[in-house]
């Protein structure tokens, strides 16, 4: 592993009463290309002890919902077994997982914890820190597991888009193509902790949890590392030849990696690799090679530059870029021909048989093309009496419904339909320099009835 992915949180001095050393599982919801369980194994093995790894489950996280835990459920049940048979006992706790897992460390040598990005996981981790810094004997170490180039080392400031954060990357990643195979841990006990469930019954355990039971589990996206496998593998065989126009959201030219990518259960690092193998192979186009490349390292880990270093990224006045609010303070007084509510959006109830579309497909099926994501949000924007309650309209249902949803990628792709990382167009009513978009790029551009069609037929 490239040491750059390592940081040493604390220092603890060896304790022979210590029993374990603990994996802090949150972010990187896999066993497959896991830096963190990688080196978790191998301090395991330098202290001669066994390995745990714990995983908090809060029902309490904001957006909380049937359809994205049972998918994350789905994954984590996958990841036991895996674990199981690797030697290492797994444990669920419900609560907040930074304070359940405080008693836990009592008896740990060493805690070994992967990185989250958004500003509520960072607090977790600053909490734990804080409530166990004067335990002398633990050691603390955090390990970037889900982002090819971490974000600290692609670069030390929020970057201006795309065309500044490319050169940084490129110069750096293939440092971190530095996945070798998992260590084997030596120290295989059958030491046994309590856990509050063994996810013997996904279904059971979700109707127990205090969370919104109105967004049901998504019948077209089963979670786990298998299946997101499956997937990447078909899109390689049988989609990536499209791929260069895959911003027709007729075609199903993309690999829907991103509502795996959002719990961790596949790795990105392993994609790329997958990527490179084909590539050799003959199985995919240089063009097509390229472009996804694009998405997955640069447009993806530019977002994760954004909430890092963007200070209330998820605040409307904190978001965008100056010239975005001054345009949008000129226009702010605009007269709209339609104006809409929530309950227009989720029941598809507009004028806009393209909008209502791409409603439908949120909704039903928890995912939506990224082209139609732009459309939808710019008509939210066209359609809300102010830009204040468009953005948090846009917010709202993009983590309600999206699988993918609360990701570094949908903070930086809402706020990108507020100007962030775009430029700014000619100025025109209601939108001022923003981006515009309308239905008849939609019909020009695509065969959009055909994406109608299929979505009205789920
Ligand atoms: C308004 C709006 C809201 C969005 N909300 C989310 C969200 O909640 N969660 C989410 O993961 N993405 C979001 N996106 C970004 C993008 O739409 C999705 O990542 C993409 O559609 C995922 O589909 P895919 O995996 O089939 O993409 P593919 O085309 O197969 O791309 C492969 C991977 O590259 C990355 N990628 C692709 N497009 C983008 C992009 N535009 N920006 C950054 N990374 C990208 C993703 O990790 C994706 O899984 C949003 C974009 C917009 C404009």
């Amino acid at each position: 592993m490239n040491k750059e992915r390592l940081l040493k949180i604390k220092e603890g001095k060896k304790d022979a009463s210590k029993t374990y050393v603990i994996y802090w599982m949150q972010q990187s919801q896999r066993v497959h290309y896991n830096h963190a369980l990688d080196h978790a194994i191998r301090m395991a093995n330098h202290f001669d002890l066994p390995l745990v790894c714990f995983f908090g489950i809060d029902d309490k996280y904001p957006e909380a919902n049937e359809r994205s835990y049972q998918f994350m459920l789905e994954g984590l049940k996958e990841v036991s077994e895996l674990l199981k048979k690797l030697g290492i006992n797994f444990i669920l706790t419900f609560g907040k997982p930074h304070q359940s897992l405080i008693p836990f460390l009592n008896d740990a040598q060493a805690l070994v914890m992967d990185r989250g990005y958004l500003r509520h996981q960072r607090l977790w981790r600053k909490e734990l820190y804080h409530e166990v810094k004067s335990n002398d004997s633990l050691i603390i170490d955090m390990v970037d597991a889900d982002l090819i180039v971490p974000v600290h080392v692609a670069s030390q400031k929020v970057e201006y888009g795309a065309y500044t954060i490319r050169p940084k990357i490129k110069k750096l990643y293939e440092s971190f193509r530095d996945f070798r195979k998992l260590a084997v841990l030596n120290n295989k006990s059958d030491l046994k902790l309590d856990s509050d469930d063994d996810l013997d019954d996904i279904d059971q355990l979700i109707k127990k949890m205090n969370i919104d039971h109105t967004v049901k589990k998504s019948i077209y996206y089963k979670g786990g590392y298998k299946e997101a496998s499956r997937r990447f593998s078909e899109f390689i065989l049988e989609k990536s030849d499209l791929y260069p126009e895959s911003n027709d959201p007729s075609l199903d030219a993309t690999s829907h990696m991103s509502i795996y990518l959002h719990f961790g259960q596949i790795s990105s690092l392993e994609l790329l690799e997958r990527l490179y193998l084909a590539l050799e192979q003959g199985q995919i186009k240089g063009e097509s090679f390229d472009q996804y490349v694009e998405q997955l390292l640069i447009r993806r880990e530019l977002a994760f530059n954004y909430v890092f270093y963007q200070e209330e990224y998820d605040q409307f006045e904190h978001m965008t870029e100056d010239w975005a609010y001054q345009t949008m303070e000129a226009h702010v007084n605009d007269k709209k021909t339609y104006i809409y509510d929530l309950s227009n959006y989720e029941e598809y109830n507009t004028h806009d048989p393209y909008f209502n579309t791409a409603m439908k497909e949120m909704v039903v099926t928890g995912y939506m093309h990224n082209y139609m994501r732009m459309y939808w949000a710019k008509k939210i924007i066209e359609w809300s009496p102010s830009f204040k309650k468009a953005y948090e309209t846009i917010l709202y249902l993009n983590n309600k419904y999206f699988i993918d949803g609360r990701d570094p990628n949908s903070y930086t792709g809402v706020a990108w339909c507020f100007g962030k990382h775009d430029r700014a167009w000619t100025e025109r009513e209601i939108f001022g320099k923003l981006r515009y978009m309308n239905d008849k790029g939609l019909e020009r551009k695509f065969n959009i009835e055909k994406y109608v069609e299929k979505i009205a037929s789920i």
